[in-house]
């Protein structure tokens, strides 16, 4: 760890937990942090939940655990080289998809829906719930008792209706003002690994193609630099060669900017920084080629026929365990059925949303199949 800045996110600092705890030495607030979460059941989940392809489709496809890996050794870079908390930034990667339903962006959708008249589901906020009320391991208080500091950057978005029953971690979407830049570089690391190894799952699977992707001016330019230097490189090659080049063309593009934004305006403390627009940015140039490889991807790896056939399907295991259980509560395992006499569909919800993609396929043939039991 070198020199922090006088504005970084400080563990000597921290606004603390919900709960008073002793301190741990050696480890500083933000590495218990980080251990806590490494530890948690929902961590652990991680390897059999997925983004865009299903766990089954094969063994080489990133899973959520692989993606938060990444997310937090990009983050860590991004804040050693400006000078803020690395232990808070790797925290708040791990955490940050917690809260995710099995099967992805279509499991989430489906479970939102089914929520609908119910508070609706939101993966942010469920992340949250996860290290504040799910997780049940310490004999003190439910969750994992985070700083303030961690729980701030897991809620990336929030809506107004839910940020007014969430107390601290709520006032930022009700005040409008910013999160430490620790959380500010957190979203965008999130963003670099997803969009570049979405790109490297999709050329893998076979769905895309490097033709198709050259319309994207980063990887265009990134392979023509590859191709220059190494004319006759074997696809097995190209691609990470390629990938590699695109994630440090975005890494040192948000650096340089965020270096130029924070020097224009010159905070001093953590307070400054959460009372200034958010200083962490792509520079215009690398945010529209940025937000046009976001876009290639949605529309030829996203929602391509075969993985709009697994979404589908997806969609319709999660509305159907929802409906089955929340037509019979007596079909949940013992604990949720007690949960679930106070508030009946937010517990079949958090029982959902805490599936990974093979339990929640268990779970559908055993309730649907005459030829599963219990
Ligand atoms: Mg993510």
């Amino acid at each position: 760890m070198n020199t922090l800045a006088s504005f970084a996110a400080n563990p000597a600092q921290s606004k603390g937990r919900q709960f008073n705890e002793p301190a741990s030495a050696p480890r500083n607030a933000f590495q218990r942090d980080r251990d806590r979460i490494i530890h948690s059941t929902a961590f652990r989940r991680l390897e059999y939940k997925t983004q865009v392809f299903v766990n089954h489709e094969g063994d080489l496809f990133r899973t959520r655990l692989t993606h938060s890996l990444e997310v937090a050794q990009l983050a860590r870079g991004i804040a050693r080289s400006l000078h803020l908390h690395e232990d808070l930034t790797e925290a708040i990667a791990l955490a940050h998809d917690l809260g995710h339903t099995p099967f992805g962006h279509a499991g989430q959708d489906a479970l939102n829906a089914c929520m609908k008249n119910h508070g609706g589901f939101e993966h942010n906020l469920q992340s949250l719930r996860v290290v504040e009320k799910l997780e049940q391991r310490y004999a003190e208080f439910d969750g994992l008792n985070l700083t303030f500091e961690a729980r701030e950057g897991i809620l990336k978005h929030c809506s107004k209706v839910n940020a007014k029953q969430l107390g601290d971690v709520g006032q930022r979407f009700l005040n409008k003002t910013s999160p430490s830049l620790e959380a500010q570089l957190t979203n965008f690391a999130d963003e670099i690994a997803y969009n570049n190894h979405d790109v490297d799952d999709g050329l893998r699977s076979g769905l895309i193609s490097i033709e198709q992707l050259s319309e994207v001016e980063i990887f265009a330019s990134n392979l023509t630099l590859v191709t220059k230097q190494y004319p006759h490189l074997e696809q097995k090659r190209l691609v990470p060669e390629t990938i590699r080049r695109m994630i440090n063309t975005l890494v040192l593009d948000l650096c340089q900017q965020s270096i130029e934004n924070i020097k224009q305006q010159q905070p001093k403390t953590i307070d400054d920084i959460r009372q200034l627009p958010p200083l962490i940015a792509f520079s215009e140039e690398v945010a529209t080629q940025n937000h046009k490889l976001k876009q290639f991807l949605r529309k030829n790896l996203y929602h391509h026929y075969q993985v709009n056939r697994m979404s589908a399907k997806a969609t319709r295991i999660v509305q159907e365990l929802f409906q089955c259980f929340y037509d019979n509560t007596g079909l949940l395992p013992d604990e949720f059925q007690m949960y679930a006499k106070s508030d009946k569909a937010r517990a079949v919800s958090d029982y959902i949303a805490g599936m990974t993609d093979r339990f929640a396929i268990r779970e559908y043939r055993r309730l649907f199949s005459v030829e599963e039991h219990w």
